[in-house]
């Protein structure tokens, strides 16, 4: 059985609780959350976050708490060129982790940051610096932090692989280090997902290591490669494709790896369950589209 599931909610009174029953109204062995909004660091207690009645429930439904991963917000830079917003990013990302831990879950994807100020060798400085103070003020924890390979929007750091080692390389504790491989962000990136995928990971492993891969994000797009772009497209419906997409979620290689889908909405209605059935089943279903926005 895959691990795969999608982003879900975490927010009301029952926090954790609620992404968990969401995971599981889509049949998901797999999730994302983010412990708040993700475009700002307004952020609850930890004892408000219903950690324990999530585990017992996660436990009474046979959901592996290893293939819960947590996201951190994308609004924090840690190559910011301010040094008290680095400082600020440092702090939250800090805190994050200590959630993250306290959730029981073992990684946090982050965007590495993003080169404000176009000098992007300074940037890998400032975000391998920012790093290992985050990893040295957790010094007793063990949650990775997954660097997330990203599209190259704006001046956003880690679009190549080799950008990605070079920050790994500048962090002293590499064992609190892993990778989210996004199939949307590294196609339009430039990678070859479609027709090369096996030669794709063939020079990640040379670059970064196979082994640094702690999850998957499973996203179709649409934009041709190269665009540069970063916006999702439903699983098959993109310029990615249904075919391609799924030999990434079946290689054999990659089976013990979570991966999690952050897909559109259609129509306000989250495409999960319907997207999720299409990938077991192994049957693309070119309707889905239409099925979802008829939903009530
Ligand atoms: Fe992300
Ligand atoms: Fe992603
Ligand atoms: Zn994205």
């Amino acid at each position: 059985m895959v691990k795969i599931g999608s982003h879900v909610s975490m927010s009301g009174d029952d926090m954790f609780l609620v992404s968990v029953k969401e995971a599981q109204s889509y049949q998901a062995t797999a999730l994302m959350v983010y412990t708040g909004a993700p475009q700002n660091t307004r952020r609850k207690a930890m004892d408000q976050l219903k950690v324990d009645e999530a585990l017992d429930y996660m436990q009474s439904i046979g959901f592996d708490p290893n293939n819960v991963v947590v996201h951190a917000p994308y609004i924090m830079n840690l190559a910011n060129p301010s040094e008290e917003k680095r400082a600020f990013a440092v702090s939250f990302l800090t805190e994050e982790i200590k959630r993250t831990a306290h959730m029981n879950a073992n990684q946090i994807v982050l965007h590495p940051g993003s080169a404000v100020g176009k000098d992007r060798p300074q940037a890998i400085k400032w975000i391998a610096e920012g790093l290992n103070q985050v990893i040295d003020n957790t010094k007793d924890l063990s949650v990775k932090i997954a660097l997330e390979t990203m599209a190259g929007k704006g001046n956003e750091v880690g679009k190549t692989f080799e950008e990605l080692n070079e920050i790994i390389s500048l962090v002293d504790e590499k064992n609190r280090l892993s990778v989210c491989f996004d199939t949307c962000h590294t196609h339009d990136a430039g990678y070859d997902i479609v027709g090369d995928f096996d030669g794709v990971m063939k020079h990640f492993d040379q670059v970064v290591g196979n082994q640094y891969i702690s999850v998957f994000h499973i996203n179709d797009s649409k934009n041709e490669k190269g665009a540069s772009k970063d916006r999702h497209e439903n699983i098959g419906f993109g310029y990615i494709g249904y075919e391609a997409l799924l030999k990434v979620i079946y290689h054999k290689d990659f089976l013990d790896i979570p991966k999690i889908l952050e897909t559109p909405y259609i129509n306000d209605k989250a495409p999960y369950l319907e997207e999720l059935a299409m990938i077991r089943d192994k049957t693309f279903d070119p309707q889905l589209k239409e099925k979802i926005e008829q939903k009530v």
